[in-house]
């Protein structure tokens, strides 16, 4: 077997250890770094076999095995890959607007947001007729090569208050009037769909969200006129998450603090937690409204983009959906105007402004990109952590957390130019 025991990071890190024999475990050994694990930086090589972090000890001790090749991340941080779990596009792509497209448009994105450190993402389809739902969840791929992985649908409505609706069209907006099979009917499947969003006062039917729960799905809240009670409801019967906390719900009120009071209720059943998405774009949620969320409940703070199309492209205007849209100083305006029209920040991004917000550590600002939307969608026994047995997507960031490279499932799929 051909055994290199040195690789430069001049190399063509695409090519590491894929001249070997078919079918061989090629063993990586990745060194001269420090690793983002157990909630701190350890100085720690990474090794990869098969796709998966693998326990060194064993490797050495029962199998007696050596690295087939070494790689020398010159001191940076290994952390794990970014997960978002809302976008609703990027590069020119809008997920529920692009129905025709759409195995194309999933596949751009996804290979566009390897770039920010991002190795896996949930579409989000924003408030649609029902044929755009019947027409792209079938159709969303599994995955796409050398592109973020893909964890499911989120689909942010139709079932929302059109009182929020922000963005969304509010002629789709629709009510559960008949339990799941209103979801059944709405989506066409609920096959690929791992989050809802959804304002809990359009709810009747008890029963619904722990049926959704039951199924795999998480159910988000938000687009909604939620008090705090209505919130609590919901949370008993299943919900998890709060879609990006602050916006396109009831602004906290002290006598009824609404769906932001959950960040700090008593009454979320035991062993529970609940996650909240928020965009730290530097645009979308104040600074102090940034340290106020994650003083209050750190351990539920996940980083999400809400990412429009223009994500990822050059300054200047671009015919995309039905306005041209304007990218200016890195946000994105509607053309002509001062009217800012969704997040362009990608995920990196994100973690930088956060960090720099809150003052957090490092190490937190990396787990809510990663640890705790893997939590959030209980896949974190695979995703989210440099844990041995998990996938090996991860990222090289240097200290100012900027992208290096990034790797999914032990293969480079991205490397920043110098
Ligand atoms: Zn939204």
């Amino acid at each position: 077997m051909d055994v290199r025991t040195k690789c430069t990071s001049e190399e063509p890190l695409e090519s590491l250890g894929q001249d070997l024999p078919a079918g061989s475990h090629r063993l990586l050994q990745f060194t001269n770094c420090r690793l983002v694990r157990g909630h701190q930086i350890i100085h720690e090589d990474l090794w990869v076999r098969d796709g998966r972090i693998v326990n060194p000890e064993p490797v050495f001790f029962d199998e007696q095995a050596k690295a087939h090749c070494r790689i020398d991340c010159g001191g940076a941080i290994i952390a794990p890959g970014y997960i978002d779990l809302q976008i609703n596009g990027g590069y020119g792509v809008d997920f529920s607007y692009d129905t025709e497209t759409i195995e194309e448009g999933v596949a751009t994105v996804a290979r566009g947001l390897v770039k920010s450190g991002v190795t896996s993402f949930c579409p989000t389809l924003v408030t649609s007729p029902n044929d755009s739902y019947h027409t792209i969840l079938p159709r969303i791929p599994a995955e796409v090569p050398k592109g973020a992985g893909i964890l499911g649908i989120h689909a942010e409505g139709p079932f929302i208050n059109p009182q929020k609706k922000g963005a969304h069209p509010e002629h789709c907006i629709q009510t559960i009037d008949k339990g799941l099979s209103t979801l059944k009917d709405t989506y066409g499947s609920l096959e690929r769909i791992k989050i809802i969003t959804l304002a809990p006062e359009k709810v009747t039917d008890p029963e619904v969200i722990g049926q959704l729960v039951e199924r795999g799905i998480t159910v988000a809240l938000g687009h909604s006129m939620a008090s705090l009670s209505d919130g609590e409801r919901a949370v008993q019967q299943g919900a998890t998450l709060i879609t990006h906390l602050f916006n396109a719900m009831l602004p906290f009120h002290h006598r009824d603090p609404g769906l932001v009071g959950l960040l700090a209720s008593d009454a979320v059943p035991h062993g529970r937690t609940v996650y909240f998405g928020i965009i730290s774009d530097g645009v979308h949620t104040h600074p102090a409204a940034l340290r106020i969320a994650y003083r209050t409940h750190p351990q539920g703070l996940i980083l999400v983009t809400d990412a429009i199309s223009a994500l990822g492209l050059e300054e200047g205007v671009h015919h995309i959906g039905q306005l041209p849209l304007q990218v200016k100083q890195g946000k994105a305006f509607i053309a002509g105007t001062e009217t800012l029209c969704g997040s362009i920040a990608p995920m990196d991004e994100c973690v930088r402004i956060f960090q720099k917000a809150t003052d957090c550590s490092v190490v937190y600002a990396i787990e809510a990109a990663t640890l705790h939307p893997a939590q959030c969608l209980k896949i974190d026994h695979q995703k989210g952590t440099l844990d041995f047995g998990s996938d090996a997507d991860f990222i090289l960031l240097d200290d100012q957390l900027r992208v290096l490279s990034t790797w999914i499932a032990g293969v480079c799929v991205h490397r920043t130019a110098k």
